[in-house]
């Protein structure tokens, strides 16, 4: 692995080197350069691209990304990271090349962040808020064009849902964008290593497209989208049960019926048989 390992090139004082990683902050490095490559390859970065990466950490994926992108805005929590990235990082920092920002993602709005109408996000993200930081960006006004996340090997592969059964995660990503599993990174190539193995996943074409659509026979986008949400949360919320029975918490029983007749849905689907398409169908007969 010897030549793979990517190790900050500037002038780094001792006492940083040896900073402790924090399990808090879900702070597991990235070592490999190889899969730094494949995330700026997958992000298909323009020059003239901003890119929007949450936890800069060492400084790994953003000193990749500063060598494509036009600007890079990175957000960091950690205190301590804080200095050694101004340090690390001074040169673009003075051009504008980076905009170092110091706070939580969580509680940031996406508006103030400075971001163009159109970026990118690029993030080998924390794992603790992967599933809230996903909803946060796909939900939000202000969505990123593709999202290029390194995350658990087990979520990405539930996210694109390879053995053909969908979930709350998988449609709840779908319905905003186009998943697509890149590749596995073993657990070896992180530093300190974490107990599972990670993927690089890619979310394009991200729109409330899906939405709007659905608004064309119903009411607005965002109450298409309500709907959804309320429509798919209750259908997923007892496993075992049937579909129909796990939607009574939400719908009439008449309606309910009436909706999977007029969607050709068997009345003993169970939730995890539909499709994204039957899904929105089914919210647009019951709104
Ligand atoms: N990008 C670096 C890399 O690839 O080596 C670090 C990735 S590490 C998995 C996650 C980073 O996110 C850490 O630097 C951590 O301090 C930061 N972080 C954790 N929670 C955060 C939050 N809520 N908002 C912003 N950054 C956060």
């Amino acid at each position: 692995m010897g030549n793979d390992q990517w190790e900050p090139e500037r002038s780094i004082k001792k006492t940083e080197l040896i900073m402790r990683a924090k399990k808090s902050l879900g702070q597991n490095f990235l070592k490999s350069k190889h899969a730094l490559r494949v995330i700026v390859e997958t992000a298909d970065i323009a020059v003239t691209d901003t890119i929007l990466e949450i936890g800069p950490g060492k400084g790994a994926l953003t000193a990749a990304l500063l060598e494509q992108a036009a600007r890079v805005i990175a957000v960091e929590k950690d205190d301590e990271l804080i200095p050694f990235l101004k340090d690390v990082f001074a040169a673009e920092i003075e051009e504008g090349r980076l905009v170092l920002i110091h706070g939580d993602i969580m509680e940031t709005n996406i508006d103030a962040l400075g971001l163009p109408q159109e970026y990118k996000l690029v993030a080998n993200i924390p794992y603790y808020i992967t599933g809230a930081l996903i909803r946060m960006f796909l939900e939000a006004t202000h969505q990123p064009s593709r999202m290029v996340l390194m995350l658990q090997k087990e979520v990405a592969r539930r996210i694109v849902a390879s053995d053909g059964k969908e979930s709350l995660l998988s449609l709840s990503v779908k319905a905003y964008g186009i998943p697509k599993y890149i590749e596995t990174v073993k657990a070896m190539f992180f530093s300190p290593r974490p107990n599972v193995d990670s993927a690089i996943l890619l979310i394009k074409d991200i729109s409330k497209q899906f939405f709007k659509s659905a608004a064309e026979h119903t009411a607005a986008p965002q109450s298409a989208e309500k709907t959804f949400f309320t429509l798919i949360k209750a259908g997923f919320a007892h496993k075992r049960k049937l579909l129909a029975r796990n939607l009574e918490s939400d719908f009439k029983k008449e309606n309910i019926a009436a909706a999977f007749s007029a969607c050709d849905i068997s009345p003993n689907a169970r939730p995890e048989d539909l499709t994204l398409a039957q899904w929105g169908n089914l919210a647009s007969h019951l709104s």
